[in-house]
């Protein structure tokens, strides 16, 4: 891409499922979209072996989706823009200025399909060991760990998923979890728990993580009794959920605690008029594919809407025109 600027009527920030779903429909309803990623397109989903409940497949590759969303999304049109987002500038006039790696792209409405990194646990050892031993994708570093004992950290969906799918390669795997709950859906831990490759450690949290040139150990703590052990283990697995990624918008964007954008419940507009939110940047009950994807869906018709009404130079209150798009005035 050329360094002049270079004007679209909608730019989407990422290409995980929620930014080609956003890709796929602003193809559709608008002239000039672009979507914007540093990466290869597909998210988490490369990071993910088989996906099981995306409703209408019954089982399909994660990259195999990745794939498909993304030929469906090219389709309509939608220009693919490799380049880093470094900075968003939202213009009095409500236009934005997406600063990249590869020059200027500036829009009226903008879509933040981001997603988010995985959280680190912060501990001794975790930054030293990583891709030593300390890994946050199993789809990528599984394979590393035939026969070794293996400790998964976290209680959600992800790492009872992730801790299922390493069993393929390691001897043992040992799901180490803070509380005795877990968030994991009640389907994901029965089959955990049935699978006599898979022990759990609960109420225990991840004290420091011990090797040289790999990982030998971890040390564990039980938040009741304050009783410190060791287990001997080759490779830790860390899944305790994501860190957001926001930060790029130059102005105030509300948010919850953990960071994630609020958004309208019937537009995903956030509360910068004109940019949109959508998947894992979201503040929202839960992080599917299919919510990622509805929420994108959602997001991009109304942002189709939203551009129209400022292409027409419409003078009243973002307020207005929020309740009008979902009036189906607009
Ligand atoms: P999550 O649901 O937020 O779970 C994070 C887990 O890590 C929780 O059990 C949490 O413990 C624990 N944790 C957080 N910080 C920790 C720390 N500092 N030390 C130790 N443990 C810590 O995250 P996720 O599993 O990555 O899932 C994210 C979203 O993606 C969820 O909405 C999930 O449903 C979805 N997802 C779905 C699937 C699927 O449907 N197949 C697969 C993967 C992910 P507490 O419980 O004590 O807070």
């Amino acid at each position: 891409m050329s360094t002049d600027t270079r004007s679209f009527d909608i730019a989407i920030v990422g290409a995980g499922p929620a930014g080609l779903t956003a890709a796929l429909y602003a193809g559709r309803n608008l002239e000039h979209a672009v979507l914007v990623e540093s990466k290869a397109p597909g998210g988490q989903l490369l990071n993910t072996e088989l996906v099981e409940d995306y409703p209408g497949i019954k089982s399909i590759l994660g990259v195999d989706l990745a794939q498909a969303m993304l030929d469906q999304a090219s389709g309509f049109g939608t220009e693919l823009v490799t380049a880093e987002v470094t900075r968003i500038r939202v213009h009095p006039d409500g236009l934005k200025t997406l600063e990249t790696s590869e020059g200027d792209v500036e829009a009226p409405a903008v879509i933040l399909t981001a997603g988010g990194n995985p959280r680190k646990l912060d501990v001794p050892g975790e930054a030293e060991l990583a891709g030593r031993g300390v890994s946050y994708c199993a789809v990528c570093d599984g394979a590393f760990f035939r026969n070794v004992h293996l400790a998964v950290v976290g209680g959600g969906d992800a790492a009872v998923e992730e801790a299922i799918f390493l069993t393929r390669y390691a001897s043992k795997v040992t799901i180490i979890h803070r509380r005795e709950q877990f968030r994991a859906q009640g389907m994901l831990l029965d089959e955990a728990r049935r699978n006599p490759k898979i022990d759990f450690i609960l109420d225990n949290v991840v004290e420091s993580i011990d090797g040289d040139d790999t990982v030998h150990s971890v040390h564990v703590r039980n938040v009741r009794t304050g009783d410190v052990s060791t287990v001997d283990v080759g490779g830790v697995f860390v899944f305790i959920g994501f860190v957001p990624n926001t930060g790029l918008v130059d102005v105030h964007v509300d948010h919850d605690a953990a960071g994630y954008y609020i958004t309208h419940p019937m537009t995903m507009m956030t509360s910068v008029p004109g940019i949109f939110a959508a998947g894992d940047v979201r503040s929202q009950l839960t992080r599917q594919i299919s919510t990622a994807v509805g929420d994108a869906t959602t997001a991009t018709i109304a942002a189709a809407k939203w551009v129209e009404e400022w292409k027409r130079g419409r003078e009243d209150s973002d307020e207005e025109l929020v309740e009008d798009i979902i009036e189906g005035v607009v």
